[in-house]
């Protein structure tokens, strides 16, 4: 998710306030990175740093860096740093900070029989979430003069996310959408289905980015298309 730099300059201001009150815990500098992690459940910060270390090859495959001085801070409640009620996660660009949801709380709303069944797949979906708002992270790095549309922003999000996983574990997350298609074209990329259905879209752009026409100099395209 992203918001744009007027609000989220708001909200960063709602967040020194709470950070304040709700973050005591000292960030964790993920190893060999330049990705920060507070949060109050030790094994939630390492998995972060662990998202954070599989992030950097699934985007530098789509020709993306790992995002540096990102903050990314854990939360549990609504409300906390100013995550809203059923938001999973969400980047900030005026901040260039990531608000998530920790595992526990994240693992109640995946899809049935996941994270109950299997804790390595529960885990894995939560850490592809965080390699998600990384692409949102890098992307912002990475656009010099014009930043890309909302929904070029999620195609590339959602392809991050989905490649970061096993593929068992994606071929099964893909398979519960049944008849979904990829984007038939660009235009179809759109942020009106975006809002409609984020999860639908995800699946869709990361079936597009598999076919042969697409993959990475798409993304590069798309990302940079503003640029030249
Ligand atoms: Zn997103």
């Amino acid at each position: 998710m992203e918001m744009s730099d007027r609000l989220s300059a708001f909200v960063a201001v709602l967040m020194t306030a709470f950070a304040c009150t709700v973050t005591a815990a000292a960030p964790t500098r993920c190893s060999g990175t330049d990705v920060f992690v507070a949060g109050a459940d030790d094994t939630d910060v390492a998995e972060a740093c662990r998202a954070a270390a599989e992030a950097r090859g699934v985007l530098q495959a789509i020709g993306l860096e790992l995002p540096w001085g990102v903050a990314i801070r854990l939360v549990e409640r609504a409300g906390d740093d100013g995550l809203g009620v059923g938001e999973r996660a969400r980047y900030e660009t005026g901040s260039h900070a990531i608000v998530l949801r920790g595992y526990a709380t994240t693992a109640r709303a995946m899809p049935p029989g996941l994270a109950e069944d299997s804790a390595a797949a529960g885990r894995a979906v939560w850490r592809s979430y965080v390699v998600h708002e990384l692409a949102h992270a890098a992307i912002h790095l990475s656009c010099v003069s014009t930043c890309p549309r909302r929904a070029v922003h999620e195609y590339v999000a959602a392809v991050a996310q989905y490649s970061s996983l096993p593929a068992d574990l994606r071929a099964d997350l893909v398979g519960r959408f049944g008849d979904v298609a990829p984007w038939g074209s660009e235009a179809e990329i759109s942020d009106t289905y975006y809002a409609v259905d984020p999860e639908r879209f995800a699946v869709k752009s990361y079936l597009h980015y598999r076919q042969p026409q697409a993959g990475p100099e798409f993304v590069r395209r798309l990302v940079h298309g503003g640029d030249r």
